[in-house]
């Protein structure tokens, strides 16, 4: 089977230095495998998206020389993709609709664990799409991680797979285009390893195949807190890539060539080094430093 890798960021901000490192080791990680990497931008919250950080996001990656195999997929235009999986988990009996308040689900710790909406049918409003969720503990590996177990229903319980607002969830769009792209393995951020579990299962429903998966460990900054796109997380300059793209290298355990002038050849003679084996594990503080 020949390698298909992905990056798939959200548009909810000029693309940060987190995201890069997500960035240069999924595409690292397919090249070394003489695999493809394509780019899917997860334009579905539209509440949450900054308008024009698609294409920010996007001249950005092309600065840094990442560039994709094939054109980028908008989950924006994929609704008829996910609505047709979505009635299909209906048809099968897998989703229930929902009209909890966050009131109701704070008795149960936040969490829906009860195969069925324990509030009242409200005509008035639209309700949110639970999958029902088995007591089922879900086994894989992480390439990077190692093994890995979590039962469903204490990790995620009846998850929402359609918002109330009629936004599709991540979990869905997710594991639909993983499919379409015909992604092979998925090279993301540790912050997604909770996340995969629920996408195995939701693989498993649609008859999709399940693809590698390889967690990158977070970046975090100086005083070791998460780096997220939030006003902390700080945005990489299209402008001058060459020092955010060493730092990014580093952070993966990439021995960075000092001689290239370019992130093109940069990023050729970071190829050249690269071992799988060699990637960090896990995380390291201290990214003030960039
Ligand atoms: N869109 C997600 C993010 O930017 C990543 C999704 C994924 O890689 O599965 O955090």
């Amino acid at each position: 089977m020949s390698y298909r890798g992905r990056f798939a960021p959200s548009p909810t901000g000029a693309l940060h230095f987190g995201s890069l490192v997500a960035a240069v080791g999924s595409w690292l990680v397919a090249r070394h495998a003489g695999g493809e990497w394509v780019v899917r931008i997860e334009d579905i919250d539209p509440p949450r998206e900054v308008p024009g950080s698609a294409a920010s996001i996007l001249a950005t990656l092309e600065a840094f020389s990442l560039s994709p195999d094939g054109p980028v997929m908008y989950q924006s235009e994929r609704g008829d993709a996910y609505e047709a999986a979505f009635e299909r988990l209906k048809t099968s009996g897998h989703v229930f609709p929902c009209w909890c308040s966050r009131a109701d689900l704070a008795v149960h710790g936040g969490m829906h664990r009860h195969g069925q909406c324990v509030a009242a049918p409200d005509p008035i409003r639209p309700p949110a799409w639970r999958l029902r969720t088995p007591d089922e503990t879900i086994h894989w590996h992480d390439d990077l991680q190692g093994p890995q177990a979590e039962n469903l229903l204490d990790i995620a319980g009846d998850f929402v797979i359609r918002r109330v607002e009629g936004f599709w969830a991540y979990q869905l769009a997710c594991v639909v285009d993983d499919g379409a792209q015909a992604i092979t393995h998925v090279v993301r951020g540790a912050d997604l390893l909770e996340s995969t579990a629920r996408q195995i299962y939701l693989q498993r429903l649609l008859d999709l195949p399940t693809p590698g998966y390889l967690h990158l460990p977070l970046v975090l900054d100086a005083d070791g807190r998460k780096l997220s796109k939030s006003a902390a997380a700080l945005p990489v300059d299209p402008a001058d890539p060459l020092p955010a793209l060493r730092v990014a290298l580093d952070r993966l355990g990439v021995k960075a060539p000092t001689g290239p002038v370019t992130p093109r050849d940069l990023l050729h003679a970071a190829l050249n080094e690269f071992k799988p084996a060699s990637l960090r594990r896990s995380s390291l503080a201290g990214i003030g430093a960039l």
